[in-house]
């Protein structure tokens, strides 16, 4: 008999700095290789590194959201190791005394909050059959956020990630962006005895595939008594496999000792109140506010916080045209279709979409021709009036005209219409159907109905 899956996380994002942790080098994505190093970053002979108040005060501001207890004084650890995009040696990171502990998400618990920096990147893709290093990254500042094993599901531990990736968001903490490694994930996985850890999983899919690939993996092998051995795996998302990297690291590998060149880190109290005081108003807030002020569903509610930027927007929407519940629906169903929920950006700004609702409001467009006007104002910068006024597009009202094209439709269908005169009823929205489709969505399909049915019962 197995235990139920124990998962931890071990998350590292990168702090939303213009400048590195330890030096004056500009943090830059997409930079020509190497062009923003430094002795200090480089770790050269001499080099005095100086911590980053800005890093420090954005480690802060999440763990202060999380819940945690932060350390007054904490210290920078080396972590020793060679590997080649560490040419130094070492990372300077947070061991024995990180920055803060405990605190949790929802029901999950955090272990540890630490800053560190960041090491440099192998490119296997820029030299034929060589690898190259750019050491840009090195010395970019990174949090790293360690949960409690007391996540039992992979569907859990993705949950989480989304959860946190969010919160971190909305603090401006970091972009949290997975496929620019500003937000990286490992997991360690065990049945109540000895974990593993798997790395490599790029995306919240990957993660949650290969928690149940390890889950399995290790079930199969308690299944037939064999022992778990403490590994770290890396996943393959394409072959969906696991693979051994190496047998786990003990902490003695790694030598860690108090780095001479750091003194402990001090925090001031009243540093510490004035990021309390200024942390922006966060998710589960938001969607409780949300919900209470405009009367939305719980549910509605969470999809329309999922950010900063996309609450914002929705109630831009709504101060404008005074109507939540069609700024949700429109906002959910359409305006998410076309965009990520994250951007800040929206294809049709709030002033635009409210203009639009409001033409449907005052009867001025059909709800059917305002989507197709929708996708118009997606591509260009014309006003829902321009290109309702361009494509003629207004309500469809000349009874005289529908009236010809309801006749017609009834001769072009002699045997619905017989159906229809012998008693089956809902032949009739068949027949409005085709009417709407004859005015290209710009009839009000109440009007259609009676014109149809005025009609029909003529014949
Ligand atoms: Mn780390």
């Amino acid at each position: 008999m197995t235990h139920a899956p124990l998962i931890g996380l071990e998350i590292h994002v990168q702090l939303k700095t213009r400048t590195k942790l330890f030096c004056g080098d500009v943090v830059a994505f997409d930079a020509a290789p190497n062009t923003n190093i430094c002795p200090v970053c480089l770790g050269l002979p001499g080099a005095l590194p100086m911590p980053n108040r800005a890093a420090i005060e954005l480690a802060l501001r999440a763990a202060i959201a999380l819940g945690c207890e932060l350390h007054m004084e904490s210290s920078f650890t080396r972590k020793n190791y060679f590997y080649p995009d560490l040419p130094k040696g070492y990372q300077i990171t947070q061991y024995e005394a990180p920055l803060a502990t405990g605190g949790s998400l929802d029901d999950s618990h955090i272990r540890r909050v630490h800053v560190e920096e960041d090491a440099g990147k192998l490119l296997h893709d820029r030299l034929a059959g060589r690898t190259a290093i750019d050491m840009n990254r090195a010395g970019v500042p990174l949090l790293e956020i360690v949960t409690e094993p007391d996540l039992h599901t992979p569907a859990q531990a993705r949950a989480f990630l989304v959860q946190l990736k969010r919160l971190l968001q909305y603090l401006g903490v970091s972009d949290c962006e997975m496929e620019k490694g500003s937000l990286r994930v490992d997991a360690n996985v065990s049945l109540g005895g000895t974990p593993t850890e798997i790395k490599n999983m790029n995306s919240f899919a990957g993660l949650e595939r290969a928690l149940h690939a390890e889950i399995a993996r290790q079930q199969a092998l308690a299944a037939v008594n064999r022992p778990i051995v403490a590994e770290t795996l890396a996943w393959n998302d394409v072959t969906g496999e696991l693979r051994v990297l190496r047998i786990k690291e003990q902490r003695e590998q790694y030598r860690y000792m108090v780095e001479p060149d750091l003194p402990p880190l001090r925090l001031e109290p009243a540093w510490i109140d004035a990021i309390a005081a200024g942390l922006p108003v966060l998710p589960r807030q938001r969607a409780a506010q949300l919900k209470q002020s405009y009367g939305l569903r719980a549910q509605d509610a969470a999809v329309l916080s999922a950010s900063r930027a996309l609450a914002d927007y929705f109630e831009g929407v709504v101060a404008l045209t005074g109507d939540a519940r069609a700024a949700a629906s429109w906002i959910m169903r359409d305006v998410l279709a076309t965009a990520n929920a994250l951007q800040t950006e929206f294809a049709v700004s709030a002033p635009r979409l409210a203009e639009l609702i409001g033409l449907v409001a005052r009867g001025e467009l059909s709800s059917v021709a305002a989507r197709s006007v929708f996708r118009r104002m997606c591509e260009s910068d014309a006003t829902a009036a321009q290109i309702v006024a361009s494509e003629q597009l207004a309500p469809f009202d000349d009874s005289a005209q529908a009236t010809v094209w309801a006749e017609e439709i009834l001769r072009n269908h002699p045997r619905e219409l017989a159906r229809y005169r012998a008693g089956e009823a809902r032949i009739l929205e068949f027949f409005v159907g085709q009417l709407l489709r004859m005015s290209n969505g710009r009839m009000d399909p109440r009007k259609a109905r009676e014109i149809m049915t005025r009609t029909a019962q003529a014949r």
